[in-house]
């Protein structure tokens, strides 16, 4: 019986808002558990505090007595604070965080004991990671992988544990985390920036690449999430028709937040503020319960922990309030999925927004240097950037409503596609005067500070620019923002590098002036970005017509978008610039196909589970119940009970034919499986799993929703649609 999703509903009713804990300034409390600035100054020595801070600003070492104080002014901090744990924090390649707690409590013999926590626990830790992913680099060099001390992102507490945010890799140096490719990115950025910046401004030391995301997400009530067998194994439906009443009437977005949903919010922003999360806006999303949550952008490093940190914290912030948050990219077919912008940008240490318009035609030529260059390394490496958010998960996203399409495309707004279009006569080869200062009075000076137009006009494309920074926003909400990051620094620094070659090249073997030679440089890579560019809306037939035209490449899937991780020039220009090494780039590869593999096998599993003991028998419940009433009509009436039963006769026959739709398919899904299980070939089997299994799915789902529609509303055994969506 359907005793468990009724008993699921019931429950659900009757929950009640939380009260939780409201603070008048939540500025007072703000990074209180973080091992910031001022909890250094407070607990470290000068020469422990100012070793960090080179550390931090250069990348220099610790030397191992400074570690000790260090490690003992953090401890004392922490012990302060009510911690009683420690641990290196880390983003294995699973994409959940990982962690092993230790406590800061040790013996010393006759029965003493003291808490302790040494500099060399505090800078490099091995943990027994044998269970993480390293697509076969621990098999063939080294069996241990250690942790090692980041100080370019604050310790924290959470709970009674101090977590110090560490890089994961193995004896022989290679990667086997999310951070240490993002660091290395962030660096060459960093130096094809400031190269760059050097022609404007001779003062710029550094550049940082900043993120600001925006992590959306479902809340569905705990009973109700925990009724449905595939929520719980797979984080999103298999199954199920869609309500009477959808997202058609907008009637969710923006408007106010129900209660339930605000209280968590609360929640977990203090959590949030705790933790030094900068979160700062909240919503409803398009879909009914889904919301949004949006912190102000920080440097990249640190933006990426605090995702992946939040993600955490939201998990458990949500049992408080018998939730459970969903970050699936498309938890319910036909409703809106989830993503998460990226918003990136380049800043100088002298507080210049690199993508952002500046007040003088000089500052606005570094503005369109930056922003050019930008849109020429998307066009040039655009199938990196979609293999960057490849995942068995976002798959079911892109292309589907109010989400990009698996096509990368720029949208770049009316305004500067004038001012390209104006770029783009400048003359060959030296400007005459006039033709200077015109350009620098009413082109590169006309463009106004802010950028009106740009204002989300434009809800779905892939990657925009929004008046100060890029919008990347085809990452999916499940994502660790770590990956696409690395991918877009990295290309965006190799584009830069190039672009200093040429434009020195002009100056030196053609004795261009500076601003001469960035003109020309500019114009030819107008010229020839301009198939990027595309200012429509979202998924159509035209644009996919066009994109194939414009040779832009259409990776549906993730085995298909994958594949150019390990194609030779990807190899070349991450070993280039030092991000990673080819070692590094095939395990990757090699993890994320096995990652996709295993996602799909598993919620092939599930399906055939469900549609096989839920879904069937039920059928066959409320067929015999249909049968014994036609029985019933032909006992009473005779001949007659043929007109009388003429619906419940074609009712029992439908229900014959999806019955026997369903166990046909899944018959014939779980036999592809059997067969594609014995393949050793990752790339035949990723792409079997998802041509012969995954194709499968939409069918047996159908049939299995039909019957829905048809059964006993009382009988079924899935908590619903409506139920899982509008239960506030
Ligand atoms: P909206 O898109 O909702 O209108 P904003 O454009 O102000 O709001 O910002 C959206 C997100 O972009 C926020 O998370 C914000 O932190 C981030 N953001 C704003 N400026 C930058 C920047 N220079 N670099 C990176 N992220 C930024
Ligand atoms: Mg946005």
């Amino acid at each position: 019986m359907s005793t468990l999703r009724f008993n699921a509903v019931k429950e659900s009713l009757k929950r009640k808002p939380l009260k939780v804990k409201e603070y008048k300034r939540r500025s007072e409390v703000f990074a209180s558990n973080v091992f910031n600035e001022e909890a250094m100054r407070q607990y470290l020595t000068k020469d422990a505090y100012n070793e960090v801070n080179e550390a931090i600003e250069k990348g220099s070492k610790i030397n191992r007595l400074v570690a000790d104080h260090i490690s003992t002014g953090m401890k004392e901090w922490a012990i302060s604070k009510g911690a009683t744990h420690y641990t290196h924090w880390f983003q294995p390649l699973t994409g959940a965080t990982a962690e092993k707690h230790d406590a800061f409590f040790e013996t010393i013999g006759n029965g003493l004991a003291i808490e302790k926590f040494g500099g060399s626990q505090l800078v490099q830790q091995e943990p027994d990671a044998s269970s993480f992913p390293h697509g076969g680099i621990r098999n063939t060099f080294e069996a241990r992988g250690y942790t090692a001390w980041d100080p370019t992102s604050p310790a924290f507490i959470y709970g009674t544990t101090l977590c110090i945010p560490t890089v994961f890799v193995s004896y022989t140096g290679e990667a086997l985390d999310y951070k240490t490719p993002l660091l290395r990115a962030l660096q060459v950025v960093d130096n094809a920036a400031v190269a760059v910046c050097k022609y404007f401004d001779k003062s710029v030391r550094k550049v940082n690449a900043s993120l600001g995301w925006e992590q959306e997400y479902f809340l569905i009530d705990n009973a109700l999430a925990a009724s449905r067998p595939d929520i719980t194994l797979t984080g999103r439906t298999l199954f199920g028709h869609s309500p009477a009443k959808g997202q058609q009437l907008d009637d969710h977005y923006f408007g106010t937040i129900p209660n339930r949903a605000m209280a968590y919010m609360r929640d977990l922003e203090n959590e949030c503020m705790l933790l030094g999360i900068p979160v700062k806006t909240r919503h409803n999303e398009v879909a009914p319960n889904q919301f949004e949550l949006a912190p102000i952008y920080e440097e990249a490093n640190l933006a990426v922990d605090h995702n992946s940190l939040l993600m955490d914290v939201m998990q458990k912030v949500a049992e408080r309030h018998s939730f459970k948050v969903l970050m699936h990219e498309k938890p319910f077919a036909g409703v809106n999925g989830s993503g998460k912008h990226n918003n990136w940008s380049l800043s100088t240490d002298t507080g210049v927004n690199l993508l952002s318009p500046g007040k003088t035609p000089m500052s606005n030529l570094q503005f369109l240097t930056f922003f050019i260059n930008t849109i020429k390394a998307v066009q040039i490496h655009e199938e990196l950037l979609r293999a960057a958010i490849a995942s068995a998960s976002n798959d079911h996203r892109l292309g589907a409503n109010e989400a990009p399409p698996a096509i990368i495309s720029v949208f770049i707004g009316e305004q500067l596609t004038k001012v390209l279009e104006e770029l783009e006569t400048v003359t060959k080869g030296k400007l005459s005067p006039k033709e200077k200062t015109d350009l620098k009075l009413n082109v590169v000076g006309k463009i106004p500070e802010i950028l009106l137009d740009n204002t989300d006009r434009n809800r779905t494309s892939p990657f925009a620019f929004t008046g100060n920074k890029f919008e990347f926003r085809a990452v999916g909400s499940m994502a660790n923002c770590a990956n696409p990051m690395t991918v877009l620094n990295t290309i965006v620094a190799k584009q830069l590098m190039e672009f200093k070659a040429e434009v020195d090249e002009l100056i030196d073997k053609k004795s261009m002036k500076k601003d001469d030679a960035i003109f020309n440089v500019l114009r030819e890579y107008i010229k020839t970005s301009k198939d990027i560019l595309f200012e429509g809306n979202g998924y159509s037939e035209e644009w996919e017509k066009e994109a194939k035209k414009r040779g832009l490449s259409n990776n549906k899937t993730t085995p298909e978008a994958l594949k150019v991780k390990i194609a030779k020039s990807t190899i070349e220009l991450f070993e280039k610039l030092g991000v990673m090494n080819k070692v590094e780039m095939e395990a990757r590869y090699e993890i994320e196909m096995e990652e996709y593999i295993l996602h799909i096998q598993i919620e092939s599993r599930v399906i055939g589970d469900i549609a096989r003991n839920h879904i069937v028998p039920t059928a066959v419940r409320y067929q015999n119940i249909l049968i014994k009433n036609v029985t019933g009509l032909k006992a009473i009436y005779g001949d007659k009970f043929k007109d009388l039963a003429k619906e419940q006769l074609t009712l029992i026959e439908e229900i014959s034919t999806h019955i026997e739709a369903i166990n046909s398919l899944v018959t014939k899904m779980t036999d592809e499986r059997r067969t594609l299980n014995k393949f050793n070939d990752i790339d035949k089997k990723a792409n079997g799993y998802c041509k012969k299994v995954k194709s499968l799915f939409d069918d047996i789902r159908y049939h299995c929703d039909k019957l829905e529609l048809m059964i006993d509303d009382e009988l079924w055994p899935l908590t619903k649609y409506r139920e899982l969506l509008f239960t506030k």
